[in-house]
């Protein structure tokens, strides 16, 4: 049985008060059982949230990293500087990063190999642009970024979760239907089998993120290979993504 796991991603929302005031109600509304949740705030409260979660099950996550361990890279945060505040898992491939930031395939994999090497739980997201789909080529992009990942390096399945994120999902307020998210979800368990093996695949877990919100988290969520959400909009109101968190519950 995989454990559902949501995830909030807040991305460049939020001030110090108000992230706080958020993971408090997080915390506050997050099951004891039965559910895995976790928020992911900017770097710089990442502090201050980690005080505000104290003593809770709610896992604190980064929204990105840098695959160097130390050293001239101004701006950057290593993988050790978030485990010092308490991160738990790190995202890589968010959309954003690979569209408007630019990152490279060959980038997303260093960073990619890096969290997993940390000892951090992994939420690498892969995702078509609406193109892709138009063109049949969802799967074929999907597999391509699942390819980022090094499976002899990358052998605790509990340490990874995949974040299925249509581009044309995200923050869009149109999320891909049940049957949409479900046939890429198989898909990709299907992959992790061929390159893993199967009881790997089994264990994964496979979240879906675009849109994801109160109305149509409950069908989403009861789709057989659909293991959780990655939230965006609807994780920055505790209402929201409380409901969501419930629903997976
Ligand atoms: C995301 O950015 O990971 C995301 C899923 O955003 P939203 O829920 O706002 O579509």
């Amino acid at each position: 049985m995989r454990t559902k796991f949501i995830a909030g991603n807040w991305k460049m929302n939020t001030n110090k008060a108000s992230a706080i005031e958020l993971a408090k109600g997080v915390v506050k509304g997050t099951p004891s059982s039965g559910v895995d949740v976790g928020i992911a705030p900017p770097f710089v409260y990442l502090d201050a949230v980690n005080q505000a979660i104290a003593g809770s099950n709610v896992l604190l996550g980064a929204q990105d990293c840098c695959a160097e361990k130390n050293g001239a890279f101004t701006g950057a945060c290593s993988l050790e500087m978030l485990k010092d505040l308490g991160v738990k898992f790190c995202l890589t491939g968010h959309s954003e990063r690979r569209h408007f930031f630019m990152e490279p395939s060959d980038l997303v994999a260093k960073k990619a190999a890096a969290v997993y090497a940390s000892g951090l739980m992994l939420i690498h997201c892969v995702g078509e642009k609406i193109e892709e789909r138009d063109a049949g080529k969802t799967f074929a992009v999907v597999q391509a970024q699942l390819g980022e990942l090094n499976p002899a390096a990358t052998q605790d399945a509990q340490r990874l979760v995949i974040a299925y994120e249509p581009v044309w999902a995200i923050g869009t307020g149109r999320n891909a239907t049940d049957a949409q998210a479900q046939e890429v979800h198989a898909f990709i368990r299907d992959f992790l089998g061929k390159r893993w093996n199967k009881n790997f695949a089994d264990q994964v877990r496979i979240q879906y993120g675009g849109s994801m919100k109160p109305e149509n988290a409950k069908g989403l969520l009861t789709q057989s290979d659909v293991d959780g959400g990655l939230i965006g909009g609807a994780s920055l109101k505790t209402d929201s993504f409380l409901a969501i968190v419930n629903a997976a519950k």
